[in-house]
């Protein structure tokens, strides 16, 4: 089946209720407990943090979207990246991550799983020449997030996994900006995907959710159990909401993609912005790398601006369309300030070293119409 059809139906599938409602969309079931017959035989449900008929559509189609055997989803992204520490590591182990990681989960490991003596260590995975000189005895896990958030570097996934199975590391790839619609990492070797479905998948700003595809029998149990007993899960009704976004997934990420190409070209072309930062344009250093291991670029978009903060806030003040927030991928486009928003919590000087200066400004961009998205941004520097 292809993404287009995916998205739509088989959230669905599994729900044949054919007898009674004939319900052609997944009811949001809310019981928190499910009856048996006798004391050793319980249905199909139990409990609701163990199974839930409205989560578990929900788990089968993230499977499906991601080629993946196994799906399961949680309350938040950071959630399902806990679940996967708890899962894989023990103390002692060091785990090795991208130098521009998602601010949350660095967090994590240096401020949470640091007083487990769990160590990271964040690297530049652009080049994958030195990977193995970063490898310790200890090492068990390569996270990578590609393009990452907000320099839009790319690692290449099929030869880290190449290398990173000769040592028995795993990896796992943080696939939230392109989405299953435009990237598949466990196709090209990597052992699980983990996504912020607050983001795209969820696709309107308006609910909080995380999700884990594999493919591994033996790793499905371990994070399967962990997510059972540490109680991480999706509520049924934010499963109904992910489910009902997944639904355009396909016809959004088209939109999201078309609105970013035709805004980097914009922004690429004009005298006051310095750099674009957007894989899609055939300058960005690895546009070939794009191609070759995903379908499309996404939606996220990040530039300098000439004139550093001032300039920014001054931007910033001009724009009516585009709304200052954090976060991303849903219809609307959303701008910030990395170096004092999002990535506020590095240093100076981590965030000079992964090339977030006082002038760089990261766009989610939406899916309104892309010639008032240009006016609005040229309105507002024409006018700085
Ligand atoms: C938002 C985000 C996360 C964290 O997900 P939450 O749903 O906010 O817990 C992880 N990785 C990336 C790339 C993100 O953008």
């Amino acid at each position: 089946m292809k993404k287009e059809t995916i998205v739509v139906r088989t959230g669905d599938s599994l729900y044949q209720n054919k007898l009674y409602s004939r319900d052609v969309v997944t009811p949001i079931h809310l019981s928190s407990t499910n009856s048996r017959d006798e004391i050793d035989k319980p249905g199909m449900f139990e409990y609701v943090r163990c199974d839930n008929p409205t989560r578990n559509s929900l788990e089968h189609q993230l499977a499906k979207l991601e080629n993946a055997k196994y799906g399961i989803a949680f309350a938040s992204g950071l959630a399902a990246e806990t679940t996967i520490l708890l899962s894989l590591l023990k103390a002692g182990d060091h785990i090795i991550a991208c130098s521009d990681l998602y601010g949350g989960t660095k967090r994590l490991v240096d401020k949470v799983f640091n007083n487990f003596n769990i160590e990271g260590s964040y690297i530049n995975l652009t080049a994958t020449e030195n990977l193995e000189s970063s490898f310790k005895p200890t090492t068990r896990i390569i996270w990578i997030e590609t393009p990452s958030n907000p320099m839009m570097l790319l690692a290449d996934i099929q030869k880290i996994s190449q290398i990173a199975h000769k040592h028995n590391i795993l990896v796992v790839v943080d696939n939230t900006f392109l989405t299953p619609f435009f990237q598949n990492p466990l196709d090209l070797g990597a052992d699980i995907v983990i996504h912020s479905g607050t983001k795209y998948l969820g696709g309107h700003s308006d609910v909080l959710n995380g999700a884990i595809m594999l493919n591994d029998d033996s790793l499905y149990e371990k994070i399967r159990f962990v997510h059972t007993a540490t109680g991480g899960v999706l509520a049924p009704f934010d499963s109904y909401l992910v489910m009902r976004g997944i639904k355009t997934l396909a016809v959004r990420m088209e939109a999201h993609q078309k609105n970013a190409l035709a805004l980097a070209q914009f922004l690429e072309k004009h005298p006051k912005v310095d750099k674009v930062y957007y894989p899609g344009l055939a300058s960005h250093p690895q546009h070939s790398l794009a191609i070759k291991q995903a379908r499309g670029f996404g939606g996220m978009i990040s530039f300098e601006l000439k004139g550093g903060e001032k300039k920014v806030r001054d931007l910033f003040s001009h724009l009516k369309l585009f709304i200052l927030a954090e976060s991303l991928g849903g219809v609307e486009s959303l701008i910030e300030h990395p170096a004092t928003m999002t990535h506020v919590s590095m240093s100076k000087q981590e965030q000079q070293e992964a090339g977030i200066t006082d002038s760089l400004i990261r766009v989610s961009v939406g899916i309104e119409n892309i010639d008032d998205l240009i006016e609005d941004m040229e309105g507002g520097l024409n006018t700085i």
